[in-house]
């Protein structure tokens, strides 16, 4: 039983940080429409000083480390990095691109309990298209030589589905049975927050417009249609967890698209992700999760002194009654129930 994590999830203070996302680099190998990161971030976290933080995180009840970035296999000593949470025996997740996969695979052996590898298209035009290098081919083998490897106990697809791959949906489930993976999940484009890099940082490339992303009123209710077919047709998919979301909550996603263009209402989130899990970024920078702004530096203050400061604090509060706007808005939610917390299921 984990009461702290459970107490998490009943208060505005934490006594325990079960999951942490940290990118262990923002240099990126792809150049993907809706994301700036390109080249690593100046003066990133040292190994040394990932080392410390992993210490200070295993004894604040770290139960699941996320690798993420820009492209953590991009970082030469990730697997020593990987070996140090390893020690501390949490569960580890690899979020990726995939490009490196096929290079590093053998490496990361029996490493990763899940790799989310993210395609953004069915095929290798679109995919290709949409994130600025030709590698839809080279991540497909990369899937092959995880799973040969056994690099994670599981291995998944994550696509964000917008107006430039939205007709393709039936195309990525019948992708996801070819490559054998675990299942696929999906998510709509993120077109109003500062994450993946949105944040004007002259040190990073450029993005995508919102219009370029977002469905039109034509588009939205085609999407429905969509979802509508894929429901009948694959059936089975929904119903074994293939497909990870149900064809109800895929159908926020056009809701959500609908909203943004005044012709419905955002659809309702719950989630308490700043009260069991926290964002760290390559240069030390904590946020409640992946959209909400940074509340302080690991650097300046140790992790136990930040996590209960006042100003995060009072974003819980507000997040507890989803008052921010970016809350409202937002398309990737972590809700942990009290008695998921309980039974310690990070
Ligand atoms: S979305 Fe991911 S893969 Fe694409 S540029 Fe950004 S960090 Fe790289
Ligand atoms: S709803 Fe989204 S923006 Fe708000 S706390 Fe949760 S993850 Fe962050």
């Amino acid at each position: 039983m984990n009461y702290k994590a459970f107490l998490n999830t009943v208060s505005s203070k934490v006594h325990s940080m079960p999951v942490v996302i940290l990118y262990v680099t923002e240099g990126c190998n792809l150049k993907c429409l809706s994301c700036s990161y390109r080249l690593p971030m100046p003066g990133e976290l040292s190994f040394e000083e990932i080392k410390d933080l992993a210490s200070e995180l295993g004894s604040f009840g770290l139960k699941h480390i996320v690798y993420s970035g820009g492209e953590p296999l991009l970082r030469r000593d990730f697997r020593e990095i990987c070996a140090v949470f390893a020690g501390l025996k949490v569960k580890q997740t690899l979020l990726t691109n995939g490009l490196l996969l096929a290079k590093r695979a053998v490496e990361f052996k029996g490493v990763f309990d899940e790799i989310i590898v993210s395609l953004d298209g069915a095929d290798a035009a679109t995919h290709n298209r949409l994130r600025g290098v030709n590698s839809f081919d080279l991540i497909l083998d990369g899937i092959q030589k995880a799973r040969l490897a056994n690099s994670a106990k599981q291995i998944s697809i994550r696509t964000v589905i917008q107006k430039q791959n939205f007709r393709q949906l039936p195309g990525f489930i019948e992708l996801a049975k070819q490559t054998g993976v675990s299942r696929i999940s999906f998510l709509a484009a993120d077109v109003s927050s500062e994450a993946y890099g949105r944040d004007n940082d002259p040190a990073r490339g450029d993005v995508a417009a919102e219009s370029t992303l977002a469905l039109n009123k034509d588009e939205v209710p085609e999407m429905k249609d969509i979802i509508y077919q894929a429901s009948l047709k694959y059936k089975n998919e929904f119903e074994s967890w293939l497909i990870s979301e149900s064809p109800g909550k895929l159908g926020h996603i056009a809701n959500y698209y609908a909203a943004l263009i005044g012709m419905d209402t955002f659809p309702e989130n719950l989630c308490n992700a700043p009260m069991v899990s926290s964002v760290i970024t390559s240069t030390g920078d904590i946020h409640p999760c992946f959209f909400l702004p940074k509340y302080g530096n690991i650097r300046e203050s140790s992790f136990n002194q930040l996590i209960n400061s006042g100003s995060i604090i009072n974003t819980r509060k507000k997040v507890k009654l989803m008052e921010p706007e970016r809350c409202q808005k937002c398309v990737c939610t972590l809700f942990t129930s009290s008695r998921r917390a309980l039974m310690d299921r990070f």
